[in-house]
């Protein structure tokens, strides 16, 4: 159980993260449900974790901007006290091969994917440091594993992700931080909602287990990497792909 701990939740409105957030928040933590524009679904989020019993908080911030994001952590650390648990989840994807993607669709992704997770590490190490402990978790892709292509922006950023989550994880081990990542496979979210029938078709024919996975499955393992059960473990890359990247 996640009883008395605080967890902050990226891009926690919809997707995957408003599933992290309830998963977190049904097992005890209170939670931030972070969102960048949808405020109306992130306050359907607390409002459904409060209906169930649970604790949380909608705040608005973009995780790619360096200052907005101590501004919001310095707001949550005055409100909250500490964090013991940050997942950096907020993503997007800006789709497009190589020759055609714009310099604006590269630089979008790799500061809302990668930069965004350096501005929430940055800012709240310093209290996780402080308190000895910590649970870091990243949300990467197979895609960061495997390269997809159309995706290189995507994938540049995902896998930077993993070296940041390794990097991280070795300056802080000592300080009882764990930092791990999570690489989803293919999702059923809005992320994925628009592709064609026929590209899904193609993707879940590279699945092993040959269906979609939920954001469900993700809040699964996002849940094991922030509780005790994850103590000895650091500098990982998970995947929950039904197969996908083994
Ligand atoms: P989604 O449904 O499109 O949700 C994306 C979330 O990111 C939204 O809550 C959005 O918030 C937030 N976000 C985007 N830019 C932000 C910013 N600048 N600041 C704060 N929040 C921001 O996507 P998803 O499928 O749930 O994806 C969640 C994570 O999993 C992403 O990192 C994605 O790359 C990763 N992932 C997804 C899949 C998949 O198949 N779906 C596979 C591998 C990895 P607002 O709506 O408030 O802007």
């Amino acid at each position: 159980m996640l009883t008395g701990k605080v967890a902050l939740v990226t891009g926690a409105g919809r997707g995957i993260g408003s599933a992290v957030a309830r998963m977190l928040a049904k097992n005890g933590a209170t939670v931030i449900v972070n969102y960048n524009g949808s405020r109306e679904s992130a306050e359907a989020v607390v409002a459904g974790i409060e209906r169930d019993g649970g604790s949380a908080e909608a705040m608005q911030c973009n995780v790619s901007d360096f200052a907005s994001s101590e501004t919001f952590v310095k707001a949550v650390l005055e409100k909250y006290k500490k964090v013991d648990i940050l997942v950096n989840n907020a993503g997007i994807t800006r789709d497009n091969l190589i020759m055609r993607m714009s310099e604006e669709d590269y630089d979008a992704v790799l500061d809302t994917n990668l930069k965004g997770a350096f501005n929430m590490i940055r800012h709240l190490s310093r209290s996780m440091v402080r308190q000895r402990s910590g649970k870091i978790i990243n949300i990467s892709s197979v895609s960061g594993i495997l390269g997809n292509a159309g995706q290189s922006n995507y994938s540049a950023s995902k896998a930077g992700l993993i070296g940041l989550t390794r990097s991280v994880a070795r300056e802080l081990a000592g300080r009882g931080i764990n930092v791990n990542a999570v690489a989803p496979g293919f999702i059923d979210t809005d992320m994925t909602r628009n592709m064609t029938e026929e590209a899904k078709k193609a993707l879940n024919g590279m699945i092993p287990m040959g269906k979609m996975g939920s954001a469900e499955d993700i809040a699964d393992l996002v849940l094991f990497l922030a509780g005790e059960h994850s103590d000895y473990i650091t500098g990982q890359v998970i995947c929950v792909d039904g197969g996908m990247a083994m």
